[in-house]
């Protein structure tokens, strides 16, 4: 069994709106997780197989090009949004006839809006990328596994998905057992 791994950085912002904390363990109750706020976030991506491809590889490294250039496209720079947030309708007008959401690959939406918006307005909604999930490290490892497992089953299985929040915080994903 051979396993490689690929990781890819970008930045992000997210709210986690369902933190609770328990404050035996914690030493205090700030919720800073509930406000808006950012990370610079490492990505490991891990491909495994029994055996070798003619090349004397698992599948090349940049095979998951299009990983990397999916996240730079929808994810980068951008803020990770559950649609099922109570500040959801607050930060977006509901029911403006000039902005919509459109579902995009990798189990997501974005913004898509109409060319009469003015030009800052359509700056904040392409800031977005909205999810059906709260955006915790852990969803987010789940998420992007499940994204790659799909994309790569032609090539090779993916192992595991490791997402750094911080260098000390990270959370990883390794699939349902089979
Ligand atoms: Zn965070």
């Amino acid at each position: 069994m051979w396993e490689i791994s690929k990781s890819f950085n970008f930045c992000y912002g997210h709210r986690v709106w369902t933190q609770e904390l328990n404050k035996e363990f914690s030493l205090d109750s700030q919720c800073k997780c509930r406000h808006l706020h950012g990370h610079e976030a490492t990505v490991d991506v891990t491909l495994r197989s029994n055996e070798l491809d003619k090349s004397g590889m698992v599948t090349d490294f940049k095979h998951l090009n299009w990983l990397k250039q999916w996240l730079d496209d929808y994810v980068d720079h951008k803020f990770i949004m559950d649609k099922n947030d109570p500040l959801f309708t607050t930060m977006f007008k509901p029911n403006r006839d000039d902005v919509s959401l459109i579902p995009i690959d990798g189990n997501g939406y974005v913004f898509e809006m109409q060319n009469k918006i003015e030009s800052s307005l359509a700056e904040y909604y392409e800031g977005f990328f909205i999810v059906d999930f709260p955006p915790t490290s852990e969803n987010l490892s789940k998420w992007i596994y499940e994204f790659t497992k799909t994309k790569m089953k032609p090539l090779c299985e993916v192992s595991s998905v490791t997402w750094h929040e911080t260098p000390k915080s990270v959370s990883v994903y390794n699939g349902e057992s089979e």
